[in-house]
């Protein structure tokens, strides 16, 4: 059967059909994902039971997988269930048991319930993130994604001439303070430090705009931080109305694919008695946002 994609959204977001994601892709395969990529910015892969070896191998048909020294979820490498290459977004600890809700994982894993673009807090922020649903709780745990290059294009002329050069400063601390973890240790606080990124993004592929917003985001460079945090507020709330967002009901063994240059996604609520095993393979991206700045 060939690749088909089927458009779920209104404005983004496709449902392929006519692939298994376990076997090698030919080139025309890659093409044609990354053609829907391009289009959809979020593909949909249904009943793909897929082992973290597999994962990782159809992923590296789109790009180097990212790779830091420093931890981002603060989950470190010799405390993960997993192999090097797939990180672990699951509630279960090392053991394989469901983690204490006063863990610190957990109050990471909770921020990324706010709208956020994967590794906006990073130098170079990721190309794509890849989420396979292997163990699913019975209620919640939705995914919701937004269309950024739509909520581009919805602004009025004068908020686009704003927004056109401005620079923000990115960080997980500024999105853990957001929902009041602030105990961070020194090693995290550096490790941390803002990064800074472009509000608005062109698309290598397409040439479309989008708005590059996150939680992570808390500062504007040359703005004082009140009318920052104000302004980015507002933004993602502009970004994330109804028409702008699908939300994504997980079933088991679906992959979710999603371009973090052009989206901003979240996590939702779920029973945290019962098990969520997710996990992510995410692909680097090709250079900053901004050029360097001495
Ligand atoms: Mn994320």
């Amino acid at each position: 059967m060939p690749l088909s994609i089927h458009q779920l959204h209104s404005v983004f977001v496709g449902e392929v059909g006519g692939i298994d994601c376990r076997k090698p892709l030919d080139p025309e395969e890659v093409a044609a994902i990354e053609a829907g990529m391009d289009e959809y910015a979020v593909l949909i892969f249904r009943d793909q039971d897929i082992s973290d070896a597999q994962q990782i191998a159809f992923t590296r048909h789109f790009g180097e997988l990212e790779s830091y020294n420093t931890p981002g979820h603060i989950r470190r490498r010799e405390d993960s269930r997993l192999a090097p290459g797939i990180a672990d977004f699951s509630n279960l600890d090392k053991h394989g048991k469901i983690m204490s809700d006063e863990d610190r994982v957990w109050f990471f894993k909770l921020g990324d319930r706010l709208w956020h673009s994967d590794s906006s807090f990073r130098p170079i922020p990721a190309k794509y993130s890849l989420l396979s649903g292997r163990v699913l709780p019975s209620w919640g745990a939705n995914t919701e994604f937004a269309d950024m290059r739509a909520a581009y294009d919805a602004l009025d002329r004068r908020t686009k001439a704003e927004v056109e050069d401005l620079v923000c400063e990115h960080s997980l601390i500024y999105s853990r303070e957001a929902i009041g973890f602030t105990d961070l240790t020194p090693e995290e606080i550096t490790a941390f430090r803002p990064v800074r990124q472009r509000l608005v993004r062109t698309h290598p592929a397409t040439g479309r705009k989008s708005l590059f917003l996150a939680s992570h985001a808390g500062a504007i460079v040359g703005w004082t931080i009140p009318e920052a945090r104000m302004f980015l507020r507002d933004l993602i709330e502009h970004a994330t109305q109804r028409e702008f967002v699908y939300s994504h009901s997980w079933r088991p063994h679906d992959l979710v694919m999603w371009d973090n240059r052009c989206t901003m996604h979240r996590a939702r609520r779920f029973d945290r008695t019962e098990i969520r095993d997710v996990r992510r393979t995410t692909l680097a991206g090709d250079a900053p946002t901004i050029e360097k700045i001495a």
